[in-house]
């Protein structure tokens, strides 16, 4: 199976990614499922699930919280969170049933990357995505070696703002995702090819007025 496990919709404030656009090139590039997880909302993860009739595609509805320690992502959260800590915030998912995965952990943007160190992070994460498209070759690498050292489950997801971007880093497993998470029995894959145009676009599209 092959899912991209970060993906965002228009409720982020830089993309503009509608529900049907998601699922019709999720189709298109022959995705079995996607996490939708917007910066600090379940909203656009609830829409595209709602707007989802496929049975054979599974919507996981998320959120991306950016937290005192980084961008966290909360995959099979149907509530809101509100708080910004990072243990709460864990705490939070954990409760709702959810997953935890740190993203992007090495990304070179101060604001981006995460503060974990001297944290017991075996027993706050469920997973590291390993492979983001916005992030460069060497970020990932090292999150690779993070998961590894921690017995992590590795993941990847695309962090699509655009079109474009959707299904350029992927999570491989077989079955069931949750199980495979659990068990550490994901791969990833992917390219990092169009991240540093998708980031400027959406440092663009933050700041023009656009309809929703
Ligand atoms: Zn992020
Ligand atoms: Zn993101």
């Amino acid at each position: 199976m092959k899912y991209d496990l970060h993906v965002h919709t228009y409720n982020s404030p830089c993309s503009t990614l509608r529900p049907e656009t998601i699922l019709r090139i999720a189709k298109k590039v022959k995705l079995d499922g996607i996490a939708v997880a917007d910066h600090n909302t379940i909203k656009g993860g609830i829409e595209v699930s709602k707007a989802n009739k496929n049975k054979d595609f599974e919507v996981i509805p998320s959120i991306e919280v950016s937290t005192n320690r980084g961008h966290v992502l909360g995959l099979y959260v149907n509530k809101e969170i509100r708080s910004r800590d990072f243990f709460d915030v864990v705490d939070e998912i954990k409760k709702q049933g959810g997953i935890v995965i740190l993203a992007h952990p090495f990304r070179l943007l101060p604001h981006l990357r995460s503060k974990v160190k001297g944290i017991d992070v075996r027993k706050y994460l469920d997973g590291v995505e390993c492979y983001n498209s916005r992030t460069s070759y060497f970020s990932n690498r090292s999150a690779i070696k993070f998961a590894e050292r921690f017995n992590l489950a590795k993941t990847g997801g695309s962090d699509a703002h655009f079109s474009f971007e959707i299904g350029r880093c992927i999570t491989l497993f077989d079955c069931d995702i949750v199980k495979a998470i659990k068990q550490r029995k994901t791969r990833v894959e992917g390219s990092n090819i169009t991240g540093l145009f998708g980031s400027m676009l959406s440092g663009f599209v933050k700041i023009i007025p656009r309809r929703r």
